[in-house]
């Protein structure tokens, strides 16, 4: 079964530049799931020929905007398009209310169910999706709001892809990371930065590679890059000192795990 992983958006906070922000497209074995949603979004997904409507399936890991704010047009696109098929959003409590009042105050609709599983922080790990390919379980991790990591097991072959962003560095992450074949962390800061990356309750890039050696895990993916960092030299290098078999995320980047080797392969953009 393949699982590939599409990078939409690898920047924090601002769409600027080459990065936007957080989204990822997973296709384990023909079946879709977008994690995060980030303004743009959609944009993006047509830009990499995902097929919008092949979608059935959002997991929201907090509602900040660089993650959530690309919900409302995307559902609002799908409707547009002629959408019948139900959507499920998996997202912390609160997001059903955002969206359900944002259609209802500008006179919006959609016009196929959604469906919802609002995550409540208090009840901690839970598994939030499973079907014939692949398992979702959330684990809450340390952010300014109530949010959550995802672990993905693929059914057939057992890969497993971690995804964890936004966090603060916390050594209690490491059984929810353990053992990943591939694990994406946030990487906002360069480590310099380490006090404004404990205050906003994000990770440096030694953080990040820490983490992953300290976890086992077999490769290494960091994402929501700061705006500040145009190349992301400063910040692969901090992050290899502590854990070597690490990349950085690109937008437009489509990634195969695999079992039992180096576990990725980089393809190039589609487009330049
Ligand atoms: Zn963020
Ligand atoms: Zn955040």
């Amino acid at each position: 079964m393949n699982f590939l992983i599409n990078i939409l958006g690898s920047g924090a906070a601002l769409p600027i530049g080459a990065r936007r922000c957080s989204a990822q497209v997973l296709n384990i074995g023909g079946f879709k799931l977008l994690l995060d949603c980030a303004e743009g979004t959609q944009d993006r997904i047509r830009y990499n020929h995902l097929k919008l409507q092949s979608l059935s399936t959002v997991v929201i890991s907090h509602l900040h905007g660089d993650h959530f704010f690309g919900l409302p047009g995307l559902l609002s696109t799908m409707h547009l398009c002629g959408r019948t098929e139900p959507v499920l959003i998996v997202a912390p409590k609160g997001a059903r209310e955002v969206i359900e009042t944002t259609f209802a105050l500008t006179g919006n609709h959609v016009g196929f169910p959604l469906e919802w599983h609002e995550m409540d922080f208090a009840e901690g790990c839970q598994r939030v999706f499973e079907n014939r390919k692949c398992t979702v379980d959330a684990f809450p991790i340390d952010h300014t709001v109530p949010t959550y990591g995802f672990r993905i097991s693929e059914n057939a072959n057992g890969k497993t892809y971690v995804y964890c962003c936004d966090t603060a560095y916390s050594e209690s992450l490491l059984p929810h990371l353990s053992g990943a074949d591939l694990l994406c962390l946030e990487c906002t800061f360069a480590n310099e930065l380490a006090n404004l990356a404990e205050e906003r309750k994000h990770l440096t890039a030694g953080q990040a590679g820490r983490l992953a050696r300290m976890a086992g895990v077999l490769q290494l993916m960091l994402s929501h890059i700061s705006a500040r960092y145009r190349e992301p030299d400063l910040l692969l290098q901090q992050a290899m000192q502590e854990f070597e078999n690490t990349f950085v995320a690109a937008d437009n980047m489509r990634i195969e795990l695999k079992k039992d080797e180096a576990s990725v392969i980089k393809m190039p953009s589609q487009k330049s």
